[in-house]
């Protein structure tokens, strides 16, 4: 039977990124996924799931748009590739470019392309150190990321990575990373220590994602943008989830009228069809660059700028707004938020909610040490939701981002399935 045949492959295999290898040899794929239609996947077995995290909180527009498969199709049948380095370009790597430069804040108007949220911080990375570098001010390198912060998992992103799990993967990191409580106090302290000419940037996510959700104190980022400003440290932005709508405007530091001068985008760009990232740097960034520089941008990848990843994400961008589906995300995301404050009033088990747009998370505090939230996961998945469990640090959290195009009736269906299974957990307690 096919199903038995792909779980042995399976196994033999393929190694699964951010995976419990051996259960992963002792069970096979708990999901072998085979379409996805609006917020619900369909797996082999023909079970139907609703996927509340937006997979990897990257699908924005829903499963199964099938005129990205069109844009996509067009344009490998024109130009399936062509390298965008040195002096070739194309036109929809032209067009993406303009169109994220109109999107964005500030002036925010200049986009290097890579292949996702990993490279992207990568790239930011270089980019700050060359610049420092290029300003006669090479020991103008460390990098600052907060703690429970994720930023992705290649070498510098791992080190940026304020999770200490994916750090603790491997014994050699990337030199000159640093780590901050989310206050300002700790911040100022540590550029104290360190001397604010030993340091060439600060990197947040506007809100915690992978972490669990985390909503900054109120008034950190203004305050983090003065003290950059005062200590000529450039702020990086790491969208890649609240990139493009997901908080309920296009960019999450929007909230907080922060303009940082570099942002990182991925994931939303292109709703997961097509692998995408992206660093977007300020004007003022850029003609430094050019001014100062002597030599060659000597950083780039194969697919940076991949025409067909480019041609879907501006095909992604385009429904976002044809459908207004920003708008939808404040209004689906109040109803989400009203949904977790009326499950924290019915289940002694639920404190903490929090979210923004349709990014969201219920803490879970169990009576013993056991953590609940797999159990509510493994509740949930019985009745047809995908829902995240966030273990990092002590943590006992549900995480939720599900698509842009959620209606209210599935957002009812999914607190009921979360009720419901809440309920389940609490009888086995
Ligand atoms: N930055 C943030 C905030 C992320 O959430 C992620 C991925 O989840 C990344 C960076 C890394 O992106 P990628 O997995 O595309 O390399």
């Amino acid at each position: 039977q096919k199903h038995e045949e792909l779980k042995r492959l399976d196994k033999k295999h393929f190694l699964h990124p951010t995976s419990s290898l051996k259960q992963q040899q002792e069970e096979g794929p708990a999901f072998i996924f085979t379409e996805g239609e609006g917020i619900y996947l369909k797996d082999i077995q023909g079970r139907k799931l609703m996927d509340s995290l937006s997979s990897l909180w990257n699908v924005n527009i829903g499963h199964g748009r099938k005129e990205l498969g069109e844009v996509a199709m067009q344009q490998m049948g024109t130009l399936a590739f062509s390298s965008a380095f040195s002096a070739w370009s194309h036109e929809p790597v032209i067009r993406l470019a303009a169109k994220i430069a109109e999107m964005t804040p500030g002036n925010l108007n200049t986009t290097f392309f890579t292949s996702g949220g990993s490279e992207a911080n990568d790239t930011a990375f270089k980019t700050v150190r060359h610049y420092w570098k290029l300003k006669g001010q090479p020991e103008k390198k460390k990098i600052v990321s907060r703690k429970k912060s994720y930023h992705g998992l290649a070498m510098g992103a791992t080190s940026a990575t304020g999770l200490q799990p994916f750090r603790d993967f491997t014994t050699s990191l990337a030199q000159d990373f640093h780590y901050v409580e989310s206050t300002v106090e700790s911040l100022r302290q540590l550029i104290e220590e360190q001397g604010a000419d030993t340091i060439a940037a600060f990197i947040s996510e506007p809100i915690q994602g992978s972490g669990g959700v985390n909503v900054a104190p109120v008034g950190y980022f203004q305050e983090v943008r003065r003290i950059c400003d005062e200590n000529d440290i450039l702020f990086i932005a790491d969208e890649v989830i609240t990139g493009f709508g997901r908080t309920g405007k296009t960019f999450g530091m929007d909230h907080y009228d922060v303009v940082p001068d570099i942002m990182c985008i991925a994931k939303g760009v292109s709703s997961g069809y097509a692998p995408l990232g992206g660093m977007v740097i300020s004007e003022d960034i850029h003609q430094e660059l050019i001014d100062l520089s002597d030599g060659i941008f000597m950083h780039g990848y194969t697919y940076s700028g991949h025409p067909m990843c480019c041609a879907v994400a501006m095909k992604n961008i385009e429904i976002i707004e044809r459908e207004n589906l920003i708008e939808n995300v404040r209004v689906m995301g109040d109803q989400m938020l009203q949904g977790f404050n009326w499950l924290e009033k019915e289940h002694d088990l639920v404190c903490n909610v929090r979210g923004l747009g349709l990014l969201g998370a219920i803490g879970l505090q169990s009576k013993t040490e056991e953590q609940l939230a797999p159990k509510v996961v493994n509740e949930a998945l019985k009745r047809g939701l995908i829902c995240r469990a966030v273990l990092y640090d002590g943590q006992d959290t549900l995480a939720f981002a599900p698509p842009f195009i959620i209606n209210k009736q599935e957002m009812d269906e999914m607190i009921t399935i979360l009720h419901e299974s809440l309920i389940a957990v609490e009888k086995d307690l």
